[in-house]
């Protein structure tokens, strides 16, 4: 399919052009809304998704524009507003669906495929049913495959359509005997498996070699995913392309990620500016369209929370010049928060994970020393039963890598019992050098969590051990069932329970939203007849608000007429279930809605994870882990202008090696490198993490700085890195102490215009020469008046 997109933020085209792409998808870019309106003129295309906000010309004006001239191309338009007046200009503007920022991915592709299905049958819905090549017309009830028309029993067609009609639903035999067979001439179970059977024959005799139809044995059937719209398997089965493109989607996230720091202060100058100057409009029209830039922004890069700020900003804005100050507080304290939250927090360095490696042969150990080098690692290696350690030499160990040569004798098996038993919880990942069917059935029985093929998976080792140590992937088990007939809740909470799902029930419709906002589910179960608000009025609810628009909603039903499933998927149900309820067609799909919840929001987390190991390699010194001198000044930049608004104290300390040189000399590079990482640590250890950061200025230079104190605060930190450091003793001989000691050179002020950070910098520096005249191991300080 062809895709015009029509946004102004080139990294947003970039982000939505790429996830196009990856489902097959052709886009052309235009980064304004004249060039959009060329564009259609030039090419034809069969989807346009235009953005509302555009230099030269607007969205709304675009899709005017566009609908008198007489162009029927849908159009989708991706909105960072979200009030309902600026969605029906859009809608009345010519505009076939709207999607609010920030939307995700999912949601997205789902509606361009409504639109374009909805565009198929010239802007009605097509009467016609497909499945791939296979044909179904209501309207003159013929089946065709291809070229070949199909001749079918009315029974084979009925069933057909049936499935055809209601895609995703599962059909139970007896369900199948409701919907074809009248109630006085209802056929024995076998009736409908022959049926089944028939229809089966028919389609394959007419040319269908497509397994269309899935059985689950005992229960039932189901059709499968039709092969033709749904191009995502392309992506997801090949693992080489999924990777490639994660890899791409995470390093577009990382370049936003660079940006966020300049597009923070764009709209920091901006706000700055409307302060300066509050009643006039200009400035707050330029701040305001700064804040819908970054919404837009944020929304697409999946900063769901951080975008609402954003919206928060926009709406304030929008009220225009003359501001109120408390409206400008507002605006401050918005900024505030969207700056603590995106701004690269001081790096801590979290518990590394405690590995026992059991293995005589140490090339595993060698490539675990390498990827320490990226990941800390507490690696206790272990090449045979009688090296291991006394229980209480380390932390209890997360992983035990064990070889599996190491328990085929029952002498070993018996050492690795004894072991299991003390950890417990550890995960076990076996080594095997061959890929056997035997060695998995003896690893698995040895309570194994994941089976390594040493010499296949050797080079990919790292990858699969990163795999292992992210972090725990989210839990997922939230439901609420919303039904005024207590019994019907009982019966859902004792069938869903099992599975290790969370059933909160709710008895009165009245309590939905308050009861949603607390419990804030995993997924929704919701019945259609309830008195005041039926399933169908809260589905809709829910799906208006941007925050729930992606929670999965299984709508429970005794209605079996086709207008009212209808519109229960229009008002955005992902799925239906007949009433009476059968257990396990309910656990099924219950729990394969759940599962597909927990497995993107795990994919988020390993993209997040991985965008967040990029930026951190930028902005942290690789030697010492604490920030980099780019960091720290950006940092400084920030700290000194938020002070200044706030008026609040802000002070910095640098930290100078006293003869560091000659310890070097003495010593080795390496053992001075040791000593550099002693340093940063302790001087992390003398801060507050949330507030304060420590960063390395260059060579054996440190410089903390520390928003929001003042010149007391900052001698009783100096004063506390002083006894650290006294207390480290870090032997030196080239010292006339004995041991490592520091300068330290201290200023601190409260910030105003007529100062400047690079002046405060300049005192602390001299402060520290002054240190160094008395020998060292001292500091020195003097405020900025
Ligand atoms: P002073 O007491 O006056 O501060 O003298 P100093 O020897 O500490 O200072 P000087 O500036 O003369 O020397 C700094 C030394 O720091 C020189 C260099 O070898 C060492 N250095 C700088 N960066 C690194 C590094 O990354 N690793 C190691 N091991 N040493 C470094
Ligand atoms: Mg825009
Ligand atoms: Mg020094
Ligand atoms: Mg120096």
């Amino acid at each position: 399919m062809k895709i015009l997109l029509i946004d102004d933020d080139p990294l947003v085209g970039e982000a939505i052009t790429m996830t196009m792409k990856a489902h097959r998808h052709v886009v052309d870019y235009a980064e304004n809304g004249q060039t959009g309106l060329d564009m259609v003129e030039l090419e034809s295309h069969d989807l346009i998704l235009l953005d509302v906000e555009l230099p030269r010309m607007d969205g709304m004006e675009v899709c005017q524009r566009l609908r008198s001239q007489g162009c029927t191309v849908p159009i989708l338009m991706l909105t960072a507003h979200d009030t309902s007046a600026e969605i029906v200009r859009g809608l009345d503007a010519g505009a076939d669906d709207y999607l609010a920022k920030p939307w995700d991915e999912d949601q997205l592709l789902a509606r361009i495929r409504a639109l374009t299905r909805r565009g198929r049958g010239g802007g009605t819905p097509s009467p016609v049913l497909t499945w791939g090549k296979l044909c179904l017309d209501p309207r003159s009830a013929k089946v065709s495959y291809g070229d070949q028309t199909l001749s079918l029993s009315p029974k084979e067609y009925a069933l057909l359509e049936l499935f055809l009609r209601n895609p995703q639903r599962f059909f139970s035999r007896d369900a199948i005997i409701d919907r074809l067979w009248t109630i006085d001439t209802p056929p024995s179970d076998k009736a409908v498996t022959n049926l089944v059977k028939d229809l089966r024959q028919r389609l394959k005799v007419g040319g269908m070699t497509e397994d269309w139809l899935e059985t689950i044995h005992g229960m039932g059937y189901r059709l499968k995913p039709d092969p033709e719209p749904e191009p995502e398997p392309a992506l997801t089965q090949d693992p080489q392309k999924r990777e490639q493109w994660l890899r791409g989607k995470a390093q577009l996230a990382a370049r936003f990620q660079s940006s966020l720091q300049q597009r923070l202060t764009d709209l920091d100058q901006a706000i700055q500016a409307v302060h300066a100057n509050p009643d006039h409009p200009d400035p707050c029209h330029q701040a305001k369209t700064q804040a819908h830039r970054l919404l837009g922004a944020l929304g697409t890069f999946g900063y769901k929370q951080e975008a609402t700020l954003a919206r928060e900003m926009e709406h304030l804005l929008a009220q225009n010049a003359p501001l109120t100050s408390q409206t400008l507080t507002q605006l401050y304290h918005y900024l505030t928060t969207l700056h603590q939250t995106l701004t690269p927090a001081p790096p801590t360095s979290p518990t590394p994970p405690s590995i026992l490696l059991l293995d005589p042969d140490p090339t595993i150990l060698q490539e675990l020393q390498a990827t320490q080098s990226a990941h800390s690692l507490e690696l206790h290696p272990v090449p045979s039963w009688n090296a291991l350690p006394e229980k209480t030499a380390f932390t209890p160990p997360q992983y035990i890598l064990l070889n599996l040569d190491l328990i085929r004798d029952p002498e070993g098996l018996e050492h690795w019992q004894t072991l299991r038993q003390q950890y417990p919880d550890a995960q076990v990942l076996v080594l095997a050098e061959r890929d056997d069917l035997a060695d998995r059935v003896l690893a698995s029985r040895v309570g194994c969590d994941r089976y390594i093929v040493k010499s296949v998976e050797l080079p990919e080792l790292s990858r699969i051990l990163t795999q292992c140590f992210a972090s725990d992937p989210p839990l997922c088990n939230r439901v609420m069932a919303v039904d005024d007939d207590e019994m019907a809740l009982e019966r859902l909470i004792h069938l869903l329970e099992p599975w290790g799902l969370q059933v909160t029930p709710v008895s009165d419709p009245q309590q939905f939203w308050d009861s949603l906002t607390r419990i804030n589910p995993d997924l929704l179960l919701l019945d259609i007849e309830m008195p005041g608000f039926s399933g169908i009025d809260l589905c809709q609810v829910v799906r208006q608000d941007c925050h729930y628009s992606d929670l999965p909603i299984l709508v429970i039903t005794a209605h079996t007429d086709p207008q009212i499933m209808q519109q229960v998927f229009a008002a955005g149900a992902d799925d239906l279930i007949q009433k009476p309820i059968l257990g396990p067609e309910l656990v099924t799909r219950t729990l394969s809605r759940v599962e597909r919840v927990r497995l993107r929001r795990q994919l988020d987390q390993v993209q997040r994870q991985q965008t967040q190991q990029w930026q951190q390699q930028a902005s942290i010194d690789a030697l010492t882990q604490v920030a980099n001198r780019y960091t720290f000044e950006a940092f400084l930049q920030q700290a000194w202008q938020r002070a200044e608004h706030i008026q609040e104290y802000i002070s910095v300390i640098f930290c100078d090696i006293d003869r560091f040189k000659p310890y070097n000399d003495h010593y080795g590079h390496s053992t001075g490198d040791q000593c550099l990482r002693h340093i940063a640590r302790l001087l992390s250890d003398c801060i507050r993490p949330q507030a304060d950061q420590v960063a390395r200025y260059g060579g054996e230079e440190f410089v903390i700085t520390m928003p929001g104190t003042d010149l007391t605060g900052a001698l009783k930190v100096a004063e506390r890195i002083h006894q650290a450091i006294t207390h480290l003793q870090l032997p030196h001989e080239g010292s006339a102490h004995g041991y490592v000691t520091l300068s330290m050179g201290i200023s601190g002020t409260l910030p105003s215009p007529q100062k400047s950070f690079a002046t405060l910098l300049d005192i602390a520096d001299q402060e520290l020469y002054a240190a160094k005249a008395k020998d060292g191991n001292t500091y020195c300080l003097r405020p900025y008046h």
